[in-house]
């Protein structure tokens, strides 16, 4: 298949559908790691063709939903220093922190900017030499390599006003950790197409065969979906312990090794609090020593105090998978995308976000 759209062909989507209920013989629980798949899935009503036996469970792949409370307020303080500018994505701006947003405080005549890149970020330190410009970087291992290019590009041009504040994740060690839970019943991995371009495969196959749990990397559009759906059964079926890629036109065995060596050049793994998943061992990306200036976490010693999640959200329990939506008693009534309480329905690619758009039922 050579369009996109193909992949969206409904006639072949349902011959897929049905070839999953022939191969399917006991019931499986696979996880979708990839907050754009969880969008996906939903879009296209994906859940409602498939046999009852295969449950689809939506896990920690929107980088907003798992950044980390403490982090917010780390962006809030930062935003309230007179002379600090914040840059950093649209969804985090809304996301409420223990007192306050980005948006919040930008309304409050805060310094806050909206950007599409770290490089849009470095402009603004470029062009505004009177102001401390600090990005806030958040994500996977598929934007920390831009994220590593700006600050080596900083660093190179000795941008003096320019640091990030590196709230970046690791998807690989979050997975494990899921596993090593043990509290959840995940059979399979439906595992991110974007985050593998950058690593590979070669990280899944420690979860496949320690955890007994096959991984298949997919694509975005429906029928890449259900073709990963289809290999991930047929591997369960089988009983093999395996890796495989469905997205074929995007992702490579080995991944992308100039991105990941630029990354390397800057960033070393550190442990990471993620949202719902706590602190886990080598799951962040912390700037190394020699780009210690560039280091907003080094530059700013802010004392931010324990964060506070807010009453009643769920998010933690549906970034693990524990939970659907409409379980959290604030879904659609007190927490709704106009008025989010947490970040699952903030972010377009939050769980949340995702059942109330297309009102789907647990
Ligand atoms: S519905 Fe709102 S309050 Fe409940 S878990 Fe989702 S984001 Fe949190």
């Amino acid at each position: 298949m050579k369009h996109q759209d193909e992949f969206r062909d409904g006639a072949l989507g349902r011959k897929l559908a049905s070839h999953i209920r022939r191969q399917s013989n006991r019931s499986v629980r696979l996880m979708e790691i990839c907050g754009s798949h969880t969008v996906s899935i939903f879009r296209h009503g994906l859940r409602s063709i498939l046999p009852e036996t295969v449950k689809l469970i939506s896990g920690p792949g929107c980088p907003v939903c798992v950044t980390a409370l403490e982090d917010v307020d780390w962006a809030v303080r930062l935003a309230r220093i007179p002379g600090v500018h914040v840059a950093t994505f649209g969804d985090l701006l809304r996301v409420p922190g223990s007192e306050s947003s980005l948006k919040e405080e930008m309304a409050a005549g805060a310094r806050v900017s909206m950007v599409y890149s770290a490089l849009d970020a470095l402009k603004i330190a470029r062009t505004h030499p009177g102001e401390e410009v600090v990005f806030i970087g958040i994500g996977f291992e598929t934007t920390a390599p831009t994220i590593a290019a700006t600050v080596l590009s900083a660093a190179d041009n000795g941008i003096g006003n320019f640091s990030v504040f590196s709230a970046h994740k690791l998807l690989p060690p979050a997975m494990e950790a899921l596993l090593a839970g043990g509290d959840l019943e995940i059979d399979g991995f439906i595992c991110p197409g974007h985050v593998s371009t950058i690593i590979g495969t070669e990280a899944y196959r420690r979860l496949a065969v320690r955890y007994g749990t096959p991984c298949v990397v997919t694509g975005f559009e429906p029928v890449d979906l259900l073709q990963g759906i289809l290999m991930l059964v047929e591997l369960l079926e089988a009983g093999r312990l395996e890796v495989h890629i469905q997205y074929k036109r995007g992702v490579a065995p080995q991944g992308n090794p100039r991105a990941r060596a630029i990354m390397n050049r800057v960033f070393v793994p550190t442990d990471a609090r993620w949202r719902g998943l706590g602190l886990i061992p080598g799951s962040g990306l912390a700037l190394k020593s020699d780009f210690r200036t560039l280091d907003a976490r080094h530059r700013f010693a802010l004392d931010v105090p324990p964060a506070a999640e807010p009453p009643g959200c769920r998010c933690g329990d549906i970034l693990r998978g524990a939970a659907a939506p409409p379980e959290c008693r604030l879904y659609g009534k007190a927490c709704t995308p106009e008025k989010p309480v947490g970040p699952c329905m903030v972010s377009s690619e939050g769980a949340c976000a995702a059942y109330y758009h297309y009102h789907m039922e647990s």
